[in-house]
């Protein structure tokens, strides 16, 4: 079966300038499905009170973050919207109200900043959605089993987040290597994928599910795709995997 969605441990921004074993996974990903219809990305960065997509016809690029070298904010990624997909999100997760955003936000660098890499000619349109940060995990894979019916008309779901990430906690020498408790919650989350995704609120009961995932934020789009694959009875597979800096999963999934 072909790769219908994604969950792309985004990491640091400054990815979205580099090349190194993550985005070559990501880069190969996108050569290995084509052109896809649209996508639908979900991403850690868009974590609102509410469930909204995007809804124009020309996204902006949205540079969400400080600190970062002029490079990075000169990045532009100007792939079309999807008005028709926006409205088909709404349609497909009834009676969940889904606001359309025709001009608040656009395309943060949690989509950007993977999609440069999938997708570099940026012609495929996107949709983003929003992350309710009122709902507990059990809403977001519902919401992502709902959705599960668009990969059937040619759109791909692209989540962007990490598992483990926890900021307070970066050890800058660490490079690619995770603390002991990170590493851990890593393959917890990848067997909870492979023997049930449905039960992926499960983790939250692991003993370092506090420290991995200090805010739901960055784990929650994982939630949609572990929707998708409960609802389509397949199994997460590990594109690439492996913690960074301490206190940060990069592992990315697909379905
Ligand atoms: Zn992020």
């Amino acid at each position: 079966m072909p790769t219908t969605a994604a969950f792309l441990g985004h990491g640091n921004p400054m990815n979205t300038l580099e090349h190194n074993r993550f985005t070559e996974a990501w880069a190969g990903l996108g050569a290995a499905v084509g052109t896809p219809r649209a996508v639908l990305a979900i991403s850690a960065h868009w974590y609102v009170g509410a469930t909204a997509v995007t809804a124009m016809a020309a996204p902006r690029t949205i540079h969400d973050f400080s600190g970062f070298p002029p490079e990075l904010f000169a990045v532009e990624y100007p792939a079309p919207g999807s008005p028709e997909l926006a409205a088909e999100v709404a349609e497909l997760v009834r009676p969940v109200p889904v606001g359309l955003d025709a001009d608040g936000w656009g395309l943060d660098h949690g989509t950007w900043s993977v999609l440069v890499h999938v997708f570099p000619e940026a012609d495929v349109p996107v949709v983003q959605l929003s992350i309710d940060a009122r709902r507990p995990v059990e809403y977001h894979v519902d919401l992502g089993a709902a959705l599960a019916p668009l990969v059937d008309t040619g759109v791909m779901v692209v989540a962007s987040g990490n598992t483990v990430h926890n900021l307070g906690r970066i050890q800058w020498g660490a490079d690619e290597q995770g603390a002991d408790w990170a590493e851990r919650f890593d393959a917890a989350t990848t067997e909870q994928l492979r023997t049930a995704p449905a039960d992926l609120a499960r983790l939250r009961e692991h003993p370092d599910y506090p420290l991995a995932v200090p805010t739901p934020d960055h784990f929650l789009p994982l939630a949609y795709v572990a929707g998708i694959a409960a609802a389509r009875g397949v199994t997460p597979e590990v594109l690439v995997g492996g913690c960074t800096l301490g206190s940060l999963s990069m592992t990315s999934y697909t379905v």
